[in-house]
């Protein structure tokens, strides 16, 4: 595996895949890789002839810069993680090469943005489509793996890719979760053990929430009763908790459609998110 740093040396790799008539798949990530982000990058590798992982810490999608400065580096140890996955390529730029002086264009995709990540965290969805845009045209990626972890991330960059006709097909890669149903992420690397006790309560939750609702239940209660068990199993916040179609992310105040329950809470200062799918048609 190779670690490129610079546009020119990206574009003289993929320039020669692309020459010898290979395809690209990519799996832009921030690092401090874990299985989550290792079963995106087998997915990549059985999807494409060539597989580029990106991990750069967008500053621009950080609305708390607190969460940016202790947001876990670990360079080292994830270049060896994807040698042993068979990358081809790390990508891992410094943010000069990124935003070099004078960048001044900002995407912002209206409406799959708008609510749930987007109501708590303004501008964190531009910051994301502008970098994957921009890490998309660079790689030449003829496919593109995101989590469905970060749901409404996936809904953007989907949305994203249509509007602007970049020519990457989007691939969503179901959420991988410790055995005891924790959504994996670099955030829970921050957690306290007791807080790391607590926090699998989080899915347990919005997967009974999801049963109910499923069963015929009525949306606005179970959710309701969900969020405040939520906040008695010991988090100090649940943000936000709501359903939404599966199809465009709009509001459901009825299982009418496919559906999913998207939730975001914290512990302490750390901010966890989930989602899961409600089982559709209810009986
Ligand atoms: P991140 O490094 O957190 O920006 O994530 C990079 C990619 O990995 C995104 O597409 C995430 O949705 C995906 N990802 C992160 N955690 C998981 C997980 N537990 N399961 C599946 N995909 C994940």
């Amino acid at each position: 595996m190779r670690t490129i740093r610079d546009l020119s040396s990206l574009s003289e790799t993929v320039g020669a895949w692309k020459k010898g008539g290979e395809t690209i798949a990519v799996v832009p990530t921030m690092g401090a890789l874990h299985e989550g982000h290792l079963s995106l990058v087998r997915m990549a590798k059985n999807s494409a002839d060539r597989t580029i992982v990106t991990i750069f810490v967008n500053p621009t999608q950080f609305n708390n810069p607190s969460d940016l400065e202790l947001y876990p580096r670990s360079e080292a140890q994830d270049a060896a993680l994807l040698e042993l996955e068979g990358a081809d390529v790390l990508f891992a730029p410094a943010a000069t090469e990124i935003y070099p002086d004078g960048f001044s264009t900002k995407i912002s995709v209206s409406g799959v943005s708008e609510g749930l990540c987007g109501a708590f965290r303004p501008g964190h969805f531009d910051g994301v489509a502008t970098v994957v845009a921009k890490l998309l045209l660079m790689t030449q990626a003829d496919k593109a793996i995101f989590g469905e972890k970060d749901y409404q991330q996936l809904h953007v960059v989907r949305r994203l890719v249509r509007d602007l006709n970049i020519r990457s097909e989007i691939i969503g890669h179901p959420t991988v979760r410790e055995a005891d149903g924790l959504a994996l992420s670099s955030r829970n690397l921050r957690l306290t053990p007791a807080q790391r006790k607590i926090a699998p309560k989080l899915a347990a939750f919005i997967s009974e929430a999801a049963g109910k609702i499923a069963q015929g239940r009525p949306v606005a209660s179970t959710l309701l009763q969900a969020r405040c068990a939520i906040e008695a199993s010991g988090f100090d916040k649940v943000e936000y908790l709501e359903m939404r179609a599966e199809k465009d992310l709009k509001p459901l105040p009825a299982l009418t459609e496919p559906a999913r329950l998207l939730v975001a809470a914290f512990l302490g200062e750390i901010r966890l998110i989930d989602n899961m799918i409600v089982p559709f048609p209810a009986r």
